[in-house]
């Protein structure tokens, strides 16, 4: 029989890379998304797919959708950027939606995976972070609206799961980056590749010795569906991310050199609450599942550079 799924977000960058590998794996994909940071432009390719079928709601409200057997809970948006403008529609979905999508799954008895986030660690004082770490987050800061309800969506997926044994899975999501993120997203591949390719300046915030670890998205969409395809999981967190640390400014020159640019680097004040480091401990997914990354980035930079070198000719 043909296996359905749910992916909210499914118009946004994660959520259409995940949709894509699930119709390839012969799925019947309801994408639901409220066309906000997703976008039509994601999924146009899969609209003619009988397939796929999107459902432009709002999960902030009961969406009140059809059942299926597994549920990629994947909405919300996750650029610090958008972090100032939209606050409470942030902190709302991740909880009010996170809330809808649990009941969805305990009365359709459909298996869900819940996107966390490495920003459940906040500024962490553990390097590199393993799941067992309560993190570090300023509740209060310009982050928090994210930061935060994303923990209560995990204290809510833990509740349902103890009351109403809902198999729910839920994956802690490290920077990822690829096709199909937004130019003007804010987030630091996009921005630092599109200022090469215009020739503008790299802004780097602070002196950009603050570090991260960037997955490439293929990478990630296989650990999604190793989370998910596992029938007895040993664990209800797992981290998901690349261990190639990497500061901001050695990034910054990885990509003037993917883009062979006269850029030029600009230092811009760092934002408040910006985390010093990130790195994921993964040995947990890996002992466990058998997934680890295997995209380098300078493969990964050289497919994301061709996407926006395609969407600025446009
Ligand atoms: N960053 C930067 N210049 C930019 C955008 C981001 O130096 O134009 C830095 C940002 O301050 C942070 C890192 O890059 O230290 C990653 O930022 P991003 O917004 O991609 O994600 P985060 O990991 O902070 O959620």
């Amino acid at each position: 029989m043909t296996k359905r799924a749910l992916v909210t977000g499914g118009a946004g960058f994660l959520g259409s890379h995940l949709t894509e590998r699930l119709l390839a794996d012969g799925y019947r994909v309801i994408c639901v998304d409220n066309l906000g940071s997703g976008r039509r432009e994601n999924i146009k390719q899969f609209l003619q797919n009988d397939d796929f079928q999107l459902k432009e709601v709002d999960i902030r409200k009961d969406p009140g959708l059809p059942p299926t057997d597994e549920v990629y809970h994947f909405a919300s948006r996750a650029s610090p950027k958008d972090f100032t403008e939209y606050p409470v529609q942030i902190a709302l979905t991740n909880t009010e939606g996170t809330r809808h999508l649990l009941d969805y799954a305990r009365d359709y008895d459909a298996k869900m995976i819940y996107a966390s986030t490495s920003e459940v660690y906040g500024d962490p004082e553990v390097h590199p972070q393993e799941e067992s770490y309560n993190g570090s987050v300023n509740i209060r800061g310009p982050r928090g609206c994210y930061d935060e309800s994303k923990r209560f969506g995990e204290t809510l997926t833990a509740a349902y799961k103890r009351k109403y044994n809902v198999d729910v899975r839920t994956i802690r999501i490290f920077n990822t980056y690829g096709p199909r993120m937004r130019p003007d997203d804010g987030r630091v591949v996009p921005t630092f590749v599109t200022q090469a390719l215009r020739g503008d300046d790299l802004t780097i915030y602070g002196d950009g010795t603050q570090t991260r670890s960037f997955c490439y998205v293929d990478d990630l969409v296989d650990g999604i569906r190793a989370v998910m395809q596992v029938d007895e999981p040993t664990y209800d967190v797992y981290n998901l991310g690349n261990q190639n640390e990497r500061t901001i400014r050695d990034l910054a020159k990885e990509i003037l050199e993917a883009t062979n640019t006269e850029s030029d680097i600009t230092y811009e004040p760092l934002p408040e609450d910006d985390p010093g480091q990130r790195k994921p401990d993964i040995s947990r997914i890996q002992e466990d599942l058998g997934w680890e990354p295997t995209v380098p980035l300078s493969a990964g930079l050289q497919e994301t550079v061709a996407h926006f070198e395609r969407i600025l000719r446009e």
